[in-house]
């Protein structure tokens, strides 16, 4: 055997150990940019500007009007582990600040060229050093604050340089940390500015109205035309921005901030409550879209569980959750008249991401209508019992035009394309997706009897076998018992075969086979995760939409008009379960405008 001779043990240099550091936290340009900037913001600057060659692989530049670094100081802000933000480990129980790790600065400088140049409050002017030079800080012009230069990211790093996409693609990332750190701190004054040109020019908000331009310029116009407010509060803890009205939902998760203590972070936890507050409105793999601001006493965080500090840990988990999860929920089922006048007009998914001023008018917008729904607890009876007098073909007994008040959604006048039911209320026309709003009503109430165990299921006369996979038959076994709970009783009959035996009354004359099919896809899609009581109202979804009325089916004005009662009964109707609209009203002003009357 040959001898190995053991390897000796040496101390690594600190450059190297800066540039195994900078593996850490500098990924990428935005990388760079998010530290620099939070540096920025810890030193209590209120403007802000941020310059990129090439998307930032040339250069990154941010200069800031904080409280400055003075000339002693300076060669010690880029050694390794040195901050001024915590002295103990009792400071960082409590942090108040975004860095106090002291390892951006040395970290950044030993993968690129940095310059550093800063200006305190005392000095008469402003003075430079360069990293990784032994030279003597030099003076330098600089009005106020810090201002650092970082050029040819990974430059001595090929390795990592390789890693680094196209300019746009890296400008990109930048932008997207732009926009987050511009809402983290609505209060700063904020430039981007990208190969000499100014991409964003945001203004302090030093009142509610800038913010709203803020949010209006980063999250773009349909956006903040859509969105409700929150403003909660418990224990301390308080929770405030806005969420996208179910309506705007997009197809990535691509237009979610959510701030603990002003620090940007992506938590499993509340993204989790976020989503479970939209259970009711959002399916189908649609994203919600909000910009939320939670602060609380720093010293039930943790914010020292990741060197890129996008995680958090709450002292407190399950009330947090809680506490989110109910804030939202409860603003979703109370979206009011107020926030919806100003919802755009048909367009289903609004994906635009555009940015255009705030304050550009609409055209055209057509508005919801208005009306408050009753109590969860009083429209329980009711909707069963004109629900049921909807599948009577003879609902003679429904509201009729005589009434004393015209209800909000009015009184049916038509059916439209059997898709549409147009309607006369106090304000005007009236549009009723049939589908769409029959759809949220069967949902609501399975999901009604199904809290309440009471689903009641039909037995079919003929029971209906179905040729499934293997892995399909194997999920029907494993899910026989949540599938009893959303009213479907299935079996495994063989390898490839299951029976349908029973399905939810309210739904025996859906097409049965389109509907367990659908059911099963859904089963496969979420697999294996536990989360049954999420799945059960998602699968509850999947069946009121087999349950409901079809497109191009007639109904009778009696018909029309008792689906009409059981919108207004029925909580969140105004949203279908796919988070579509499911009626708006044309007011007859709009509809003067429309024509050019009295213009
Ligand atoms: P940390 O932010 O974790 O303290 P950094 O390496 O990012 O560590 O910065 C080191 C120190 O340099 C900071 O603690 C701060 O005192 C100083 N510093 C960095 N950037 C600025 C800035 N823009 N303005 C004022 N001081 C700064
Ligand atoms: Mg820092």
């Amino acid at each position: 055997m040959p001898l190995i001779s053991s390897p000796s043990i040496q101390v690594l240099s600190s450059h190297l150990i800066n540039q195994i550091a900078a593996g850490e936290v500098v990924e990428r340009p935005a990388s760079v940019v998010k530290e620099l900037v939070e540096n920025s913001l810890d030193a209590g600057a209120d403007s802000i500007q941020i310059e990129l060659e090439a998307g930032g692989t040339r250069l990154i530049r941010v200069t800031d009007n904080g409280h400055g670094i003075n000339r002693e100081q300076l060669p010690i802000a880029i050694a390794r582990h040195a901050t001024s933000k915590i002295r103990s480990l009792e400071d960082l129980e409590h942090i108040g600040s975004l860095g106090f790790r002291g390892e951006a600065l040395p970290s950044i400088a030993s993968v690129s060229r940095l310059l550093l140049t800063s200006k305190d409050g005392e000095s008469s002017h402003a003075w430079k050093i360069v990293a990784r030079d032994s030279e003597e800080p030099e003076p330098d012009a600089l009005e106020k604050g810090t201002r650092i230069e970082v050029r040819d990211l990974f430059y001595n790093v090929p390795a990592r340089k390789k890693f680094l996409r196209t300019e746009q693609t890296e400008y990109n990332h930048v932008e997207n940390l732009f926009k987050s750190l511009a809402l983290s701190h609505p209060e700063v004054e904020f430039r981007l500015i990208h190969n000499q040109k100014i991409i964003y020019q945001l203004t302090a908000a030093d009142r509610a109205e800038v913010f709203r331009q803020r949010v209006a310029r980063i999250c773009g116009k349909t956006f903040a035309d859509s969105l409700a407010e929150v403003n909660a509060e418990v224990d301390g803890h308080q929770l405030t921005g806005w969420i996208g009205l179910p309506t705007f939902n997009r197809s990535q998760p691509d237009m979610q901030y959510f701030f603990v203590n002003q620090r940007m972070v992506r938590d499993k936890l509340i993204s989790h409550a976020v989503k479970q507050a939209y259970a009711d409105v959002l399916f189908h793999g649609r994203h919600p879209a909000y910009v939320l601001y939670l602060s609380m006493d720093p010293t039930l965080l943790d914010v020292n569980v990741h060197p890129q500090k996008h995680e958090v840990r709450f002292r407190n988990s399950r009330m947090i959750h809680d506490f989110i999860y109910r804030s939202l929920h409860r603003t979703l089922a109370e979206i009011e008249t107020a926030q919806q006048v100003s919802s755009p007009g048909f367009a289903l998914h609004q994906d635009d991401n555009q940015a255009v001023p705030f304050d550009t008018p609409t055209q055209n917008n057509l508005v919801l209508g208005q009306f408050r729904r009753p109590a969860a607890e009083n429209w329980v009876g009711e909707t069963i019992q004109s629900y049921s007098q909807l599948l009577k073909p003879s609902a003679e007994e429904a509201d009729s035009p005589q009434a004393d008040e015209v209800p909000p959604l009015g009184f049916a006048i038509a059916q439209l394309k059997g898709i549409y039911i147009l309607a006369e209320n106090s304000e005007g026309l009236v549009l009723v997706d049939m589908h769409a709003a029959h759809e949220r009503i069967v949902y609501e109430r399975m999901k009604l009897q199904a809290d309440s165990e009471d689903l009641v299921r039909q037995p079919l006369l003929v029971p209906l076998v179905l040729r499934v996979s293997r892995s399909e038959a194997e999920l029907v076994e494993d899910y026989a018992s949540l599938l009893i709970e959303v009213g479907v009783k299935l079996e495994r009959l063989g390898e490839e075969q299951v029976r349908v035996r029973e399905v939810p009354a309210l739904l025996q004359h859906a097409d049965i086979e389109g509907l367990v099919r659908d059911v099963i896809a859904d089963l496969a899609e979420h697999g294996s995760s536990e989360r049954i009581r999420q799945h059960r109202d998602e699968l509850l979804g999947t069946i009121a939409c087999h349950g409901s009325v079809r497109a191009n089916r007639q109904l009778t004005l009696p018909e029309m008009n008792a689906l009409l009662r059981d919108i207004e009964e029925t909580e969140r109707s105004g949203q279908c379960n796919h988070g579509r609209p499911t009626w708006k009203t044309l007011t007859l002003e709009q509809l003067d405008r429309l024509f050019l009357r009295g213009q």
